[in-house]
């Protein structure tokens, strides 16, 4: 690292992350800077090429493989002004999105989508959560909130938390509520802020949600990896004559019974299945149950790109044993929130070699939804495939 003329201080990286920088990515690998400095966690830096040209400005983190998190182009620095604009920018996305009354939690600010690289922040009726991504946010935080609060606030938000990763959130602004009752697309929910899972829900897939409701009319469904049952229970809305949700965590069922209950439908009408979902597709397949939709929607196979020939077989193995329980005429709701596995390695997973059948066809494909937004030149980003079988 060199002393700049300005303040921050400079770093320089190799000709093959340039390409990537100039492209939109949004990060630095530790192994493309030509020598390690020695900066803290969120320090600004100047980006320059091997010709001294700057690429941008981002801030440091000393102790990951993603050694800077790029915000601005050229010469531009990361300020407040910078961070107050994308905020206002992507807020009003946002409103615009999400008109009141019928959905009220959304992803409000989207990290490196949204050019806030490591910060993200959802939306729960009157609670906004954020987490951050890496050192360089979490030691920023201060600095975040204090261009979000007032800007949240101003759109009917009373509590704000912060959600570390692995820890329980705690508030920063109001009282944080255990629970909180969202609706999507009308359907309401209940999340569970404190003991739940990410910042409470899994907002990437409300509006494939919406389509498995669309798609389970008189059809008996099962949905693996069911967490707190929205798949569930806008399958039950949807005219479904019965729902299995099936997870590990015993806590989820509980919540999505209350959701169940504050939708109208009776929760003892359908089956709640605590259990590892390979365990349970083995022992349904091998007694000869069937299903007429099976939407299926693990956690993430691969941590990292070591992984990923492991998930690309766990994928197939669990599309296989989803096939195996899938009646004649039967719609199989596949997703995958691996970011090392890209849609069309995914897509291969679900083939007729996979599957141990020849009879389904690929009817759509979808990504994130429109308030998860990614970068053209981000692939990593793109992580949500979900692809609809019959
Ligand atoms: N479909 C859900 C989100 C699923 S997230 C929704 O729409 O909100 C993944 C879920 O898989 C988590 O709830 C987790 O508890 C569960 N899970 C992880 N491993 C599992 C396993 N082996 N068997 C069953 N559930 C599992």
């Amino acid at each position: 690292m060199r002393s700049a003329a300005s303040a921050v201080p400079t770093v320089e990286v190799r000709p093959r992350a340039v390409v990537a920088v100039r492209r939109g990515h949004p990060w630095v690998y530790r192994d493309q800077l030509t020598d390690t400095p020695s900066a803290p966690a969120g320090q600004e830096v100047r980006v320059v090429g091997p010709d001294g040209a700057t690429l941008g400005h981002g801030l440091f983190e000393p102790d990951s493989p993603i050694a800077v998190r790029l915000w601005t182009r050229g010469d531009a620095s990361v300020s407040d002004g910078l961070l107050e604009a994308r905020l206002d920018r992507a807020l009003a996305w946002r409103t615009a999105l999400f008109p009141p009354p019928n959905t009220t939690a959304y992803r409000l600010v989207h990290g490196e989508g949204d050019r806030t690289p490591g910060f993200v922040v959802d939306r729960y009726e009157h609670v906004a959560v954020l987490r951050t991504d890496g050192d360089a946010a979490a030691r920023r935080v201060d600095w975040f909130v204090r261009a979000l609060w007032p800007r949240v606030r101003a759109t009917g938000v009373t509590v704000l938390a912060l959600r570390a990763a692995g820890a329980r959130p705690v508030a920063i602004e109001g009282t944080l509520p255990e629970t909180v009752d969202v609706r999507e697309h009308g359907v309401p929910l209940r999340v569970d802020l404190v003991a739940g899972q990410k910042t409470g829900a899994f907002l990437d897939q409300r509006e494939n949600r919406v389509r498995v409701g669309a798609l389970a009319r008189g059809r008996r469904v099962l949905n693996l990896f069911s967490y707190q049952g929205g798949f569930s229970l806008t399958a039950a809305l949807g005219g479904a004559v019965h729902t299995t949700s099936v997870d590990l965590a015993a806590r989820a069922h509980a919540t999505a019974q209350v959701s169940f209950r504050l939708a109208g439908v009776d929760p003892a009408k359908h089956a709640f299945v605590t259990a590892d979902a390979f365990t349970f597709l083995d022992q349904a397949g091998r007694a000869g149950k069937t299903w007429d939709l099976v939407v299926s929607d693990p956690p993430s196979f691969a941590p990292s790109e070591k992984a990923r020939p492991s998930a690309l077989a766990s994928y197939r193995r669990l599309h296989r044993a989803c096939a195996a329980v899938l009646a004649p005429g039967g719609i199989l709701c596949a997703g995958s929130c691996s970011s090392h596995v890209d849609a069309t390695a995914f897509l291969a997973t679900l083939d007729d070699d996979a599957l141990g059948r020849a009879d389904l066809c690929l009817r759509e494909t979808f990504g994130p939804p429109a308030d998860h937004p990614t970068l053209p030149g981000w692939p990593e980003g793109r992580y949500l495939k979900f692809a609809v079988l019959s």
